[in-house]
């Protein structure tokens, strides 16, 4: 026998032992495909996708409370809009500009607590700027429907199962069409929701007044200030009558204004689902400190989540964040892209397909070499500086991009970033008196030097598309399929299967949430024969891949 044979049986050896491992907790789980499943009753579908895959080992605890360093120093009141003394996370500050809000809100000046608003209900329990805006969101809501499919075949096939019936779900994300998807799926599987934005500048006000008039307590409206903020999420939990018993929050800000404010509120949470980087951060602080006292499923770092975010959402809202901000026409101008990982690979093949010149920077070799095999010249930002049009920056790294290199750069060239918040450019760097800054459009700066040579800097170093162009819905559409499993997962899952810890999605469920998105293309899966899973060591209806396979 070769030795590649040999390495490849030892492999197939390797991947089906986890497959086996994953098999156990995950025992229940039979078919793969959607026509399959669907005779599944809902809430054994999740709990028997789901294996418990805690991210490292749990520490035992029993229910404590976070002292943390930063103190609330007041309690926001509806007259006195005082600072509260912690600043809001850099995801409520990020703006998002895919949530935009098309309704022109600016005639009305007055802050919606300000306001007494009834629903046709005769509701009062929400604040959002004008429940009238609600037939017009709930347009925005069915054109979102249109492309998610996924959540709305979730729904239909639970509508009689009901697994989140007696789910009392209180929620922080962005309120945008597409989350109004995931809030009434949510809803029309026996939910009951309370809804608040993890975001100041995202909420769609029309949106937020459609569900509003359904119902939904919603507490957010567009340019809350971060008094506003803290007051809606307070409004969301604290309210007589009403305690939440799942939290699904994307940042961390609910769910620390939980244990800071409310720790007793934690002796009947079920289960914490967090959708950001920053929130699993810290959810992952508190499970090492031994002070996290719930289980938390960790959303972020799903596979096809990462895959549709970083990959095939940057692929295609670079070039849409580049043209709305400066028309560029992307054909024969010369681009560097600093980072050839998920999100570089993606705006690389964007430009490239549109006839751009691209040059890449890596500090990796693998990915470097990654770079070559597809064409691209590897290259140290300094060689190219002088000459490039554009400049990307996709590493998630820090001063990637420097005073001196800006310096160098031609009349006219364009900086932008696609990577962690807003320390890859050194953006610090070109405030001083010699450079004039001038605001030629929303998120769009010419900083100019004394010569007159002007670089065009884009949503000031912040991330380009989720600032200056839309994420498309069908990217949102897996994440909120991903968050509504996980949510009636935790919620069903029997006593003592998640224990007070961080947990991952297993591969099972990201290949369930994946099966689900296929039907919208008409795709069709070729089925293992029993003799080809044998001789592959796999299970016929999956996981398909080990954990550590990289897709
Ligand atoms: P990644 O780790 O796959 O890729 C980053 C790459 O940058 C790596 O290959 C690394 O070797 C390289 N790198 C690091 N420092 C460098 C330097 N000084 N010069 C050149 N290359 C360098 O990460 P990713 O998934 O591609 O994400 C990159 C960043 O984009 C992260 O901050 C992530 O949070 C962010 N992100 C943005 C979006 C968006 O919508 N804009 C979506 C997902 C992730």
């Amino acid at each position: 026998m070769s030795e590649p044979a040999v390495e490849a049986k030892v492999e197939v050896k390797q991947a089906s032992k986890e497959v086996k491992e994953s098999e156990n907790a995950a025992e229940k789980y039979s078919a793969m495909t959607v026509s399959k499943n669907s005779e599944m009753n809902m809430g054994e579908l999740a709990s028997s996708v789901f294996s418990a895959v805690p991210t490292h080992k749990p520490v035992k605890k029993q229910i404590q409370f976070v002292e943390e360093k930063q103190e609330f120093s007041r309690f926001p009141t509806k007259t006195g809009r005082r600072s509260l003394s912690r600043s809001i996370s850099q995801s409520s500050t990020d703006s998002y500009s895919s949530a935009a809000s098309y309704t022109d809100s600016s005639d009305d000046e007055t802050s919606p607590r300000d306001k007494t608003q009834i629903n046709s209900k005769g509701s009062s329990d929400f604040c959002v700027k004008n429940i009238k805006q609600n037939e017009f969101g709930r347009r925005e809501i069915e054109i979102a429907e249109q492309d998610m499919s996924a959540l709305i075949s979730l729904r239909k096939r639970a509508q009689s199962e009901k697994p989140l019936a007696g789910a009392k779900i209180v929620g922080c994300t962005h309120i945008t069409a597409q989350t109004a998807v995931l809030i009434e799926t949510l809803v029309a599987l026996g939910a009951q929701c309370r809804w608040t934005a993890c975001n100041i500048y995202s909420t769609q006000n029309e949106v937020a007044a459609a569900l509003s008039e359904t119902g939904v307590a919603v507490f957010a409206w567009k340019g809350e200030s971060e008094d506003d903020f803290w007051w809606c999420i307070d409004r969301c939990v604290n309210t007589e009558g009403w305690q939440p018993n799942m939290i699904l929050d994307d940042g961390g800000d609910l769910t620390h204004w939980v244990y800071k404010k409310y720790p007793n509120v934690f002796k009947k949470i079920r289960g914490i689902v967090e959708e950001s980087v920053t929130g699993v951060h810290r959810l992952y602080q508190l499970s090492k400190a031994g002070k996290l006292c719930v289980p938390a499923m960790n959303v972020n770092d799903s596979v096809t989540k990462q895959k549709f975010d970083n990959l095939y959402c940057c692929r295609e809202s670079i070039l849409d964040g580049l043209k709305r901000t400066t028309d560029v026409m992307f054909g024969g101008k010369q681009v560097v892209i600093c980072g050839y990982g998920e999100v570089g690979k993606g705006c690389c093949a964007a430009l490239k397909a549109l006839g751009a010149i691209v040059y890449v920077t890596e500090i990796d070799p693998i990915c470097a070499l990654q770079a070559c095999m597809d064409g691209f010249r590897v290259v140290k930002l300094n060689e190219v500086i002088r000459q490039v049009d554009i400049i990307i920056t996709c590493t998630g790294n820090k001063n990637v991009v420097t005073r001196d290199q800006l310096d160098r750069m031609k009349n006219g060239s364009i900086v932008c970033n696609m990577g962690h918040s807003n320390t890859e450019i050194d953006v610090a760097s070109l405030r001083t008196p010699e450079l004039t800054w001038e605001r030629v459009r929303s998120q769009v700066d010419h900083v100019i030097w004394p010569d007159g040579k002007r670089v065009i800097l884009l949503a000031e170093g912040r991330l380009l598309n989720l600032s200056c162009s839309t994420v498309p819905t069908f990217v949102l559409s897996i994440t909120a399929t991903t968050q509504a499993l996980a949510l009636i997962e935790l919620y069903n899952a029997p006593e003592g299967r998640y224990k007070q810890d961080v947990y991952l999605l297993p591969k099972k469920m990201d290949e369930y949430v994946a099966s689900l998105h296929l039907t919208t293309f008409d795709a069709h899966l070729t089925e293992l024969t029993d003799d080809q899973a044998k001789y592959l060591g796999l299970n016929k209806n999956g996981p398909f891949k080990p954990n550590y396979y990289r897709y």
